[in-house]
């Protein structure tokens, strides 16, 4: 099988993957400011590290995966000073920050649950974790690298001269532009907050660095991911805008503290872009899960849409393509659906011996999957495969190799199923009411035949009469 290759934000191309521990993989994703349930665009980069997760655990690692929760300190545009994002918010709805967190975090899990993430092992929140932040802040202090004025802290980026290894930032050119603001408490402006003190602020601690504090949004990744991934780990993934400031300072901060490397690979989403634009409150182009199966879309079409194109590339939301999607997906899950039906068919199959149609099938899709991830490419071969066998050209002993192959596929995509918001039939079920309509049928009532047919369609059911009797199968058009 080909060498698994990841595009590394850090080195700027494309790597064979070698993990630091043999056979082992620990890897860390920004996850939710649970101040808003997260939309279709913050699945993008949830779902890329799904599938990366699944991929390597396809190809034999043992991952450990970590995704956290800021549940405090994301202060609003990025910045280190303004409004914390959580706070603004539980304002705004009138209720207690830590209420909306709680809320927001429950929506979280259900949403991953609809899509049918594989569940990380640890999911941290800041708040769980202040003494670690405090500790790696005060190291910091120790170490030179940051500096208090009054009971804030910053990190001091002139200490660490590799600062904008990842975004390709320098600080003189940071200096000179406007993305930063003007804090008199800096003696830099590059410099960022590691701690805070408002006693404004609803969510805040007494440590050792002062009373009223709170964590500034970097240090919290950086403090999580140590706790649960040591000091060096194997990969660190978000969307493309985590490159700069965040992921720049969090790489600042755990190797000013440790003085070890931090992270191996960096990975990063393209944006997903929403009527050819940002998604933003503010243009009413903010989609949820809710929004996705109020016209009438599964989870599973939205994980579909998002996982068939590449990560790296542009994707752009809108119901046409989502519904695009859809129908794509209903094509392979109809696929499928024949597949199984056609088991008393299958003749001559050896189960000791890929078919070379399938097998080859399934090297262009491993090809494609191994090269950062080409999920489009190794896509195009399942359809392929399925244009075959709609073709005709599928012998009927390498239906069974066929769907190996395609559960291999769905072991990585999971979208195989009919994911439908109808109503849902037990097999036996479904037996009755087919008795039900073949008497009907019998008796000419096609009005009630027709409407039996209808209720399966509607649960995803497929019927298919022929002479020798009625045959069907789950998950078609
Ligand atoms: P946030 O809740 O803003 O902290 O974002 C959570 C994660 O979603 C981060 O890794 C972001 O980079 C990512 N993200 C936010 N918006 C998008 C988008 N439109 N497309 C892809 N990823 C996104
Ligand atoms: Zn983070």
């Amino acid at each position: 099988m080909p060498d698994l290759r990841f595009y590394n934000t850090l080195a700027r191309q494309v790597e064979p993957f070698a993990p630091l521990e043999p056979g082992k993989v620990r890897m860390y994703h920004c996850g939710p400011t649970v101040y808003q349930r997260p939309h279709v665009g913050n699945y993008r980069a949830f779902l890329f590290a799904d599938l990366l997760r699944r991929v390597l655990e396809q190809r034999g690692f043992q991952v450990t995966q970590v995704m956290n929760l800021t549940d405090v300190g994301h202060i609003q545009g990025d910045a280190d000073a303004g409004e914390d994002k959580l706070e603004a918010e539980a304002r705004k709805r009138r209720i207690d920050p830590w209420e909306l967190t709680r809320r927001v975090a429950e929506q979280f899990f259900a949403d991953l649950r609809a899509l049918q993430v594989r569940p990380a092992h640890h999911y941290p929140r800041a708040t769980d974790h202040i003494p670690e932040m405090v500790a790696m802040v005060e190291k910091l202090l120790q170490r030179g690298c940051a500096y208090q004025v009054g009971h804030n802290v910053y990190f001091d980026v002139s200490r660490f001269p590799e600062y904008g290894k990842l975004s390709g930032n320098r600080v003189q050119d940071l200096e000179a532009g406007a993305r930063l603001e003007i804090n008199p408490e800096k003696r830099h402006p590059a410099d960022f907050a590691l701690w805070k003190s408002d006693p404004a602020h609803i969510m805040k601690w007494a440590t050792a660095l002062g009373p009223n504090g709170f964590p500034g949004w970097h240090i919290e990744c950086s403090a999580m991911s140590r706790k649960y991934l040591g000091e060096t780990f194997d990969i660190h993934t978000g969307g493309e805008d985590n490159v700069f400031p965040h992921h720049e300072c969090e790489i600042a901060q755990s190797e000013g503290a440790t003085g070890k490397p931090f992270v191996k690979l960096w990975m990063h989403t393209k944006f997903l872009m929403v009527d050819g634009g940002k998604m933003a409150k503010s243009l009413g182009n903010v989609y949820t899960l809710d929004d996705i199966a109020a016209r009438g879309f599964s989870p599973l079409d939205l994980r579909f849409f998002i996982l068939r194109s590449h990560y790296r590339g542009s994707l752009n939301f809108t119901w046409e393509a989502l519904a695009g999607a859809a129908e794509a997906r209903k094509s392979l899950c109809d696929f499928k659906g024949r597949l199984a039906a056609e088991f008393n068919r299958i003749i001559g199959y050896d189960p000791n011996q890929w078919s070379p149609v399938v097998a080859a099938t399934r090297e262009a899709f491993q090809v494609a999957i191994n090269d950062d991830l080409n999920a489009s490419a190794a896509l195009a071969s399942v359809f392929e495969l399925r244009n075959r066998y709609l073709r005709g050209q599928l012998e009927p002993s390498e239906f069974r190799w066929a769907e190996v192959f395609l559960a291999e596929v769905d072991d990585l995509f999971t979208f195989l199923e009919a994911g439908h918001s109808g109503p849902d039939f037990t097999s036996d079920q479904v037996e009755r009411l087919l008795q039900e309509r073949a008497l009907a049928r019998q008796q000419k009532d096609f009005k009630k035949s027709d409407a039996i047919r209808a209720q399966l369609a509607s649960a995803g059911i497929v019927i298919e009469d022929s002479s020798s009797g009625t045959r069907w199968h789950r998950g078609g058009i």
